[in-house]
Parts: C-alpha cells; sequence; structure tokens
C-alpha cells in the first residue's frame, strides 16, 4: 500500500516529528552528519542545552543560543504547509513536536504538541514577564528583565521535566489517531522516543532519511527527505 493510499483512507493522522523536519528550512538537526553534534565545541551541546549548564555559565550558555538555536529568519518547508494543510481540511489531529522552532505554528497549524517548548517563549524567572524570541536575538549577553531577574527561554533543558499539560496532551492525541506519520527524528530522546508506543491506530508510517530504532515496526518505512515526500503528495 502506498502512503498516498494510507492518507486517503485516514482521517485522524497524527505527524511526529523531530530535528529532520526542519532541516530542509536550513536548521541543522543534531545527529545527521551536518548535525550539530559533529561540530567541534569545547563543551558538548548536550551539556551546553542542559539546566545545570544554564544556571551554571548562562553568559556560554546565550552564547550558544543565540548562534544555534534562534534561526528566526527560517520559513516553513514542503512538510511544515502539507500538514497545516491536513489539519484544516480536517484529516489531521495534531502535530507532536520535538522541535522549538515554531516552524508549524508559522505554517498555520493550529494543534501543535511542542514536547520540548518553543524558542518563541521566553519567561522572567523572577516576575514571569513574556519575551519574544526577538528580544532575546537582538540583545547582547545574559538577557534581564526591567525587574532584574534572568529571562529563560520556555525550552527543556536537558535535565528539565516535560511539561505535564503537553505531554497529555499529545498522548491523547496519539492514542486517537488512525494513522501515526514519524518524521526527521532519530528517535534517541527520551521521553519524547517512547510517545510512539501508545499508538495503536492502522497505520504507523516512517519518513526519516536515516535508519531508527522504529523501522521494523512500521508499515511503511521511506528513507527519504519528509519535505520532498509530503510536498509530493
Ligand atoms: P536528531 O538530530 O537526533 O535526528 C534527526 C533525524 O532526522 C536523523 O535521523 C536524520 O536522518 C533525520 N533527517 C534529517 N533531515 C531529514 C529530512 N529532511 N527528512 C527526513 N529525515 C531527516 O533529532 P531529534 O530526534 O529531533 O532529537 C534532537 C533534539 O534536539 C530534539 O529534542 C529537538 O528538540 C532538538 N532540536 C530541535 C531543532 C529544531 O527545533 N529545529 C533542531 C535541532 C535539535
Amino acid at each position: 500500500m502506498t502512503l498516498r493510499e494510507m492518507i486517503s483512507e485516514c482521517n485522524k493522522i497524527v505527524f511526529f516529528g523531530g530535528a529532520g523536519v526542519s532541516t530542509e528550512s536550513g536548521i541543522p538537526d543534531f545527529r545527521s552528519e551536518d548535525g550539530l553534534y559533529r561540530q567541534k565545541y569545547d563543551v558538548s551541546p548536550e551539556t551546553m542545552l542542559s539546566s545545570d549548564y544554564f544556571y551554571s555559565h548562562t553568559e556560554d550558555f546565550y552564547r550558544f543560543y543565540r548562534d544555534k538555536m534562534l534561526p528566526l529568519e527560517a520559513q516553513p518547508n514542503a512538510a511544515h504547509k502539507k500538514l497545516a494543510e491536513w489539519e484544516r481540511e480536517g484529516k489531521l489531529l495534531a502535530v507532536v513536536t520535538q522541535n522549538i522552532d515554531g516552524l508549524h505554528q508559522k505554517a498555520g497549524s493550529k494543534r501543535v504538541y511542542e514536547l520540548h517548548g518553543s524558542v518563541h517563549r521566553n519567561t522572567c524567572q523572577k516576575c514571569g514577564k513574556k519575551f519574544t524570541a526577538e528580544y532575546i536575538a537582538r540583545g547582547k549577553g545574559v538577557p534581564h528583565c526591567d525587574c532584574g531577574g534572568l529571562i529563560k527561554p520556555d525550552v527543556v533543558l536537558y535535565g528539565e521535566m516535560l511539561d505535564d499539560g503537553t505531554v497529555n496532551g499529545a498522548l491523547r492525541a496519539i492514542k486517537q489517531a488512525d494513522m501515526l506519520i514519524v518524521a526527521g527524528t532519530s528517535l534517541t530522546v527520551y521521553p519524547a522516543a517512547g510517545f510512539v508506543d501508545y499508538f495503536h491506530g492502522k497505520y504507523l508510517v516512517l519518513i526519516n532519511r536515516d535508519a531508527t530504532p522504529l523501522d521494523g515496526r512500521c508499515d511503511l518505512v521511506l528513507h527519504e527527505k519528509v519535505g520532498e515526500v509530503l510536498g509530493g503528495l
């Protein structure tokens, strides 16, 4: 059965994506050949993106974060656009994403569960005032609020818990889905990678450039670029 045939049969599709969904928008992922993990830093990206590092080396954190994690000029690609179109047509229940770039919303998607938060929300740790990603990008050094409090991106850093409401919403959608499309993720970051186990619908499809631990369990595996596959439908 082809992807096109599966999609035409289903109207409760859930899309579960990772960094690979945004590489065609020019944002590097973590674990590909040209991903951030292959670039040389004195400290590993996992350390720099940890909660401990944020509070103990805040200036270094922000240097890396502004340099690598705030691609505000990036635009949605064909995958983001197709998913927004399916939602408008009533075929797609939700997008569950590990990405923090906000590109699904920029493409028009409304029901997006951002498991790892978003660079577009930033909060003063003292008074709770909210700041935009543009505000963070424009500033220099460590961003502070008028009240003197430290501003932190609402991004789930290594060592932090996922938001309960987001997790519950994502799992509810996955449990209701008749089709789950997993794409652009190495399925190595937990607990997010384990969410696939909650799917009991008809078709489990994987669209990922490289092989993943899920390949053997899927009804269809496409080792291709997700933007090209979805854009070509
Ligand atoms: P990952 O880097 O571990 O894996 C990405 C996977 O996507 C790889 O298996 C690769 O083969 C595949 N891939 C790359 N480009 C692709 C394409 N065009 N089409 C299909 N497959 C493609 O990413 P992950 O599993 O999401 O884990 C990384 C973590 O880092 C996530 O938690 C995420 O929050 C974060 N992250 C987010 C962004 C972003 O917001 N855009 C970018 C980098 C990392």
